[in-house]
C-alpha cells in the first residue's frame, strides 16, 4: 500500500477499498519506525482527526482527487497544531497561529497531514547536515546525505514514510535532493505557488513545489498547491490551471537544449553517463537534442550566493528575541539581548550568510557586490531567453555528483556552494525546474546512488514538462526502483 502513487491511492480511497484513517495510521506506523531523521514533529491526534474528517467528505462525496491522502509539509511552511521550526533553534518551540497558504489549500483539498519534515536551517544549504535538528539520512544508502535544503522531504518520499510532501527551492533545494534521493520534483515559475507563511530565506529566489514518486504525482500536487494569493506580494495574477492537461502528449519533434556548460569537467562521469542515457531515451521518444549554450553558467554561484545572502540578512532581522522564538536568557540591555539571542539562535551557515548579506549591503560594497549581482542575474535569465529560440526543453544533469558521505563537506562551504552549480541559474532566472529519477552512479564506497534528470522549462511552463517527465516514466521505470527495506 505504502509504494502506491497518489493516483492509485486517490481511486483506492474514493472507491472506500481504504479509508483516510487507515492509510494515515499506516504512514504514522512507518513514520515512527523509521531512523532516518527525516520529521520533525508528528502529532497522532491530529493526524487523525483531519483523517476522519476525510473520512467523513469521502462518505458525502465531497472529495477532490486529493481527499483522504497524507502529506508531510517541510518544516519552513508554518502549520496551525505543528510546530514550524525552519530547522532552527531560533525557532525551536514555535508554533504558528496560522497556516501557511499552500498548507492552507491542502487542508482545504481534504489532504491529511502526518507532520513536519526536517530541513537545513531557513533552507540554506545542500545536505540538510546545517539543521539544528540534525542530518537526515539518505534511504539508499545511510552513510550519504540526502540532498538540501528539502533532505526531509525528498528522504521520506523516497523510504515512503509519506505518499506526498512540499518542498521549497530557493538555488536548488526541490531539485537537487529529489535527485539525491531518487525521487520527482517541481520548482514552479517564480511567483506561482504562493510565499505566504513560507519562512523566508531570499524571496526574490523561494518559491515552493511538491516532491513525490512521479511526473504525475507531482502535476496532481501543483493543481492544489499554485495559484493567485493576495497576501504574497510577488503571487502572479493568473488562472488556476489543470497541469495534467498535457501528460499524455507525445513527444515527437520535441526540441531538447542540451547546455555544453552542463557538461563540463566538474560533471562525475556516472552521472554523466545517466543523463546521457535518459537524452538517448527522449530521442527513442521522437524528441532532437539541440546543442546550446548557457555562457553565465560559472558566474550563478558568485550571484546567487551575494543575491540569496543579502535577502536573507534582510528577512533574517525579525529574529530579535521580541517577536518571534529564541530569546536569551539573561543580557544586560536591549542590544545585548539582541546579540545574545542572535548567537545563541543562528547556526554557522545562517550566520555566516547574515555576515555576508550585510557586508555586500554595506556603503561603499553595495555597488560593487550586491548592484553588480543583480546586473549579471539579468544577463543569467537573458541567456535562457536566447536558449529558448531554439529549443522547447532543457535538459542536463541537477546534481555534478551524486550524494557525499555525511560529514564530508561539512568543513568546506565553499565546496557546498559549488555543488549547486547547475540549478542556480534556473531559479535566479525564475523559471521552471524539474527532477527526474534516470539512474544509478556509485557512491564513494561503490554504493548505489540515484542519479536525477534535470528539466528547465520556460515560464509558465509546468505543464509541458510534467509532461516531457510522465513521458519518460511512461518509458523507463527508476521512479518505481526503492531502497532497499522501504
Ligand atoms: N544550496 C543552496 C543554498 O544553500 C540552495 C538552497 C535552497 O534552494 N533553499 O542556498
Amino acid at each position: 500500500m505504502h509504494t502506491k502513487t497518489l493516483k492509485e491511492l486517490s481511486a483506492m480511497l474514493h472507491a472506500k477499498d481504504i479509508s483516510a484513517t487507515e492509510l494515515a495510521s499506516l504512514f504514522l506506523n512507518r513514520i515512527q519506525r523509521s531512523d532516518l531523521n527525516a520529521f520533525l514533529h508528528v502529532d497522532e491526534r491530529l493526524t487523525l482527526q483531519q483523517a476522519a474528517d476525510a473520512d467523513r467528505r469521502i462518505a458525502r462525496d465531497d472529495v477532490t482527487p486529493l481527499t483522504g491522502i497524507p502529506i508531510a509539509h517541510k518544516d519552513i511552511f508554518v502549520t496551525q497544531g505543528w510546530r514550524s521550526t525552519a530547522g532552527s533553534k531560533m525557532l525551536e518551540n514555535y508554533t504558528s497561529p496560522f497556516d501557511a497558504t499552500v498548507v492552507e489549500q491542502f487542508n482545504a483539498a481534504g489532504m491529511v497531514t502526518l507532520g513536519k519534515l526536517n530541513c537545513d536551517e531557513f533552507a540554506m544549504g545542500s545536505s540538510n547536515e546545517n539543521s539544528y535538528f540534525g542530518p537526515v539520512k539518505n534511504p539508499w544508502d545511510r552513510r550519504a546525505i540526502p540532498g538540501g535544503s528539502s533532505g526531509g522531504s525528498a528522504a521520506a518520499i523516497a523510504a515512503r514514510l509519506t505518499p506526498a510532501a512540499t518542498a521549497t527551492d530557493t538555488g536548488g533545494s526541490i531539485r537537487q535532493p529529489a535527485s539525491l534521493c531518487g525521487v520527482t520534483g517541481i520548482k514552479p515559475t517564480y511567483g506561482r505557488v504562493s510565499r505566504f507563511g513560507m519562512i523566508a530565506f531570499a524571496s526574490s529566489l523561494d518559491q515552493g513545489g511538491p516532491i513525490a514518486k512521479t511526473a504525475e504525482d507531482c502535476a496532481l500536487l501543483l493543481n492544489a498547491m499554485a495559484g493567485f494569493d493576495a497576501r504574497d506580494s510577488t503571487s502572479l495574477e493568473r488562472h488556476k490551471e489543470d497541469f495534467t492537461r498535457e501528460l499524455n502528449s507525445g513527444l515527437h519533434g520535441l526540441r531538447i537544449g542540451v547546455p555544453r556548460e552542463f557538461f563540463g569537467p566538474g560533471l562525475a562521469a556516472d552521472v554523466e553517463q545517466a543523463v546521457r542515457a535518459a537524452l538517448r531515451e527522449y530521442e527513442k521518444l521522437g524528441a532532437r537534442l539541440v546543442d546550446i549554450s548557457l555562457p553565465k553558467t560559472e558566474l550563478s554561484i558568485p550571484v546567487y550566493y551575494v543575491i540569496a545572502p543579502a535577502e536573507a540578512s534582510s528577512n533574517l532581522s525579525r529574529f530579535d528575541g521580541v517577536r518571534y522564538g529564541h530569546r536569551a536568557s539573561e543580557y544586560k540591555d536591549l542590544s545585548d539581548m539582541y546579540k545574545k539571542t542572535r548567537a545563541e539562535g543562528f547556526g554557522e551557515e545562517v550566520k555566516r550568510r547574515i555576515l555576508v548579506g550585510a557586508y555586500v549591503l554595506s556603503h561603499g560594497y553595495y555597488d560593487a557586490y550586491y548592484l553588480q549581482a543583480q546586473k549579471i542575474r539579468r544577463l543569467i535569465a537573458q541567456d535562457f531567453q536566447a536558449a529558448f529560440t531554439q529549443c522547447d526543453v532543457i535538459m542536463g544533469p541537477v546534481s555534478p555528483t551524486v550524494a557525499w558521505d555525511l560529514g564530508d563537506k561539512l568543513d568546506d562551504p565553499v565546496a557546498n556552494y559549488l555543488a549547486d552549480i547547475f540549478t542556480l541559474s534556473t531559479s535566479l532566472a525564475g523559471l521552471p525546474g524539474m527532477s527526474v529519477p534516470c539512474g544509478f552512479g556509485q557512491g564513494e564506497k561503490n554504493a548505489q546512488r540515484p542519479v536525477g534528470l534535470q528539466l528547465i522549462g520556460n515560464y509558465f511552463g509546468e505543464a509541458k514538462l510534467l509532461n516531457v517527465a510522465h513521458q519518460y516514466q511512461q518509458a523507463t521505470n527508476w521512479h518505481l526502483l526503492q531502497p532497499a527495506g522501504a
